[in-house]
């Protein structure tokens, strides 16, 4: 049984908390571990740290900073294998998926290896006579991070690399239901040079995330989660002042027209809306079949689903693992019965799977819908498991207005070999992320990753350049260095002249 505490100042906090939550192997439906749940006060020890914290590593040379984040790099490198086995016990993801995972947050801290060059600033000579003017960016101070449970490692890793590149010191709250990979990766930094109190990391639930939205000495919240939490999040952390940038859900529609490649779009559909057993907010959940693309790609998908292997994601090969939790895997199980009472053609059915020797495990198998209807629950709302919906349509433009009016935005795809149909839906979407021939459009680290209209709350998406200005705050400065020239007094507005 694992015990994983706080992290404050380079090392496991040491005081016993008031509550413990399990941590479950979803794969077995055991227990493998406790995780502290923080109070009020040990949330207020982890900001005390990174605000005593906060002086030093804010005048640390840009190149000192630099020079951990590369050190860090090679050892979560060196590491990956190591973390992504954490991902694999408590969220039940498979082996390769972790590495992927992995690999997906390397990249993101290699984009803040760059960090000398992210922060330069502009600088225009002779303004006026002898003034110059330069902009700066600065660090905000202690920042906080709210991430979720499906990616465990990569989405902290979108936050606390930038974040900390840039002179900030950082107080991070994963998910409960996944905590290890958090401390592994903090231990690492701290292996690599990270001075004590620029990563903390409190673990637990509405407790600590209330304390971290309302502390008055946090200056900003990234938060990656669930829609309702995330507006919950920005409501709560800006109107006490604070900078926030809160991600949430998704319903991610893929469109295949008749015109386009049917076995790149059902191999496609089938890894995107399967893999991580559905628990991404990349995940295609809808496939959106024009005119009579429908028949030829459900039967290319269903050929393809039977090939799938659903098992404890350290067995080799498996394609699937299970849910996260029990509750969650029946969550999703009841949105394939309402599936069936609202009149939707179950296609593939995967209640029920549970493989030998992990009987007990939170498995379900992948489930295909034909036929569904804007008008049903699993169109509705966001079931985050391995359930995919096939809604047919007659028009393209049928097809575009469906994802329009979805209240959602993070991420879509159009999958056709029609140049202009693909440049028309670029144009057109009111989607975050598009794909064109590419299912999940995740940019990599050196661009930034955010959806529209309820996946995202506050006005700077995450990492890549828009994580180097939400962590910074730009100054302005114009100088006169020269000779002293008396012009004596003058209560014009200047006129640069
Ligand atoms: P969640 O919203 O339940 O939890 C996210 C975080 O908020 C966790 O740290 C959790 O402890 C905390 N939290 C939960 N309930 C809370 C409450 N009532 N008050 C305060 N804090 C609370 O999300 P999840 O189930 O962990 O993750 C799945 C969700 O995250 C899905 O909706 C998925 O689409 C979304 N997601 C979005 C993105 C994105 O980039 N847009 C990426 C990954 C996941």
């Amino acid at each position: 049984m694992s015990e994983i505490r706080h992290w404050i100042n380079n090392k496991p906090y040491e005081k016993s908390p008031e509550r413990w939550g399990d941590v479950f192997n979803p794969a077995t439906g055991l227990v493998s571990g406790r995780v502290a749940f923080a109070g009020q006060d040990d949330v207020d020890a982890a900001v005390q740290a990174a605000k005593d914290a906060f002086p030093a590593w804010r005048d640390s040379s840009i190149s000192r900073r630099a020079s951990i984040m590369f050190a860090f790099r090679d050892l979560v490198e060196e590491n990956k294998e190591g973390i992504a086995k954490l991902l694999v016990a408590e969220h039940g993801k498979v082996m390769a998926d972790a590495l992927g995972e992995v690999q997906r947050g390397l990249e993101v801290i290699e984009f803040a290896c760059g960090i000398p060059h992210l922060l330069k600033g502009d600088y225009s000579e002779n303004v006026s006579t002898q003034v110059d003017t330069y902009t700066i960016r600065q660090p905000l101070g202690v920042v906080a991070g709210i991430t979720p449970f499906n990616f465990p490692a990569m989405v902290p890793m979108w936050m606390y690399p930038i974040a900390i590149a840039c002179g900030n010191t950082f107080v991070l709250k994963p998910s409960e239901k996944d905590p290890s990979a958090s401390n592994f990766a903090a231990e690492l930094f701290a292996e690599a040079g990270l001075p004590d109190g620029v990563m903390n990391i409190v673990h637990g639930d509405k407790v600590a995330v209330d304390r971290i939205l309302e502390h008055p000495d946090i200056a900003a919240v990234s938060f990656v989660g669930s829609t309702p939490i995330a507006k919950y999040v920005y409501e709560t952390g800006t109107s006490h002042g604070k900078r926030v940038q809160a991600l949430g859900g998704a319903k991610n529609h893929m469109i295949v027209l008749p015109d386009a490649d049917m076995d790149l779009a059902a191999d496609s559909a089938v890894s995107a809306g399967y893999g991580s057993a559905g628990e991404r907010c990349m995940a295609i959940s809808v496939v959106v079949a024009v005119g009579d693309a429908g028949d030829r790609l459900v039967e290319k998908m269903q050929e393809r689903m039977a090939g799938l292997k659903v098992g404890p994601g350290d067995e080799p090969d498996m394609d699937m693992g299970p849910l996260v939790t029990e509750v969650h895997r029946d969550k999703v199980a009841g949105y394939i019965d309402a599936g069936v009472d609202e009149g939707a053609t179950l296609v593939a059915d995967g209640r029920g799977f549970a493989p030998e020797g992990n009987e007990d495990g939170f498995f379900l198998g992948p489930t295909l819908f034909d036929n569904v209807t804007p008008d049903m629950t699993i169109y509705q709302d966001e079931i985050f498991g391995p359930v995919l919906d096939v809604v047919r349509v007659d028009h393209y433009e049928d097809a575009i207005k469906l994802i329009n009016d979805n209240p959602w935005g993070n991420g879509t795809a159009v999958f056709t070999n029609d140049g202009g149909a693909a440049r028309k839906f670029q144009n057109e979407i009111q989607v975050g992320m598009v794909g064109i021939n590419v299912p999940i459009p995740v940019p990599l680290g050196f661009y930034s990753f955010g959806g529209w209209k309820d996946s995202i709350f506050g006005s700077h998406s995450i990492y890549g350049p828009e994580g180097i200005h939400f962590y910074t705050r730009p100054k302005v400065i114009i100088s006169r260095w020269a000779d002293p020239i008396h012009r004596g007094v003058d209560l014009g507005f200047p006129q640069h002249k």
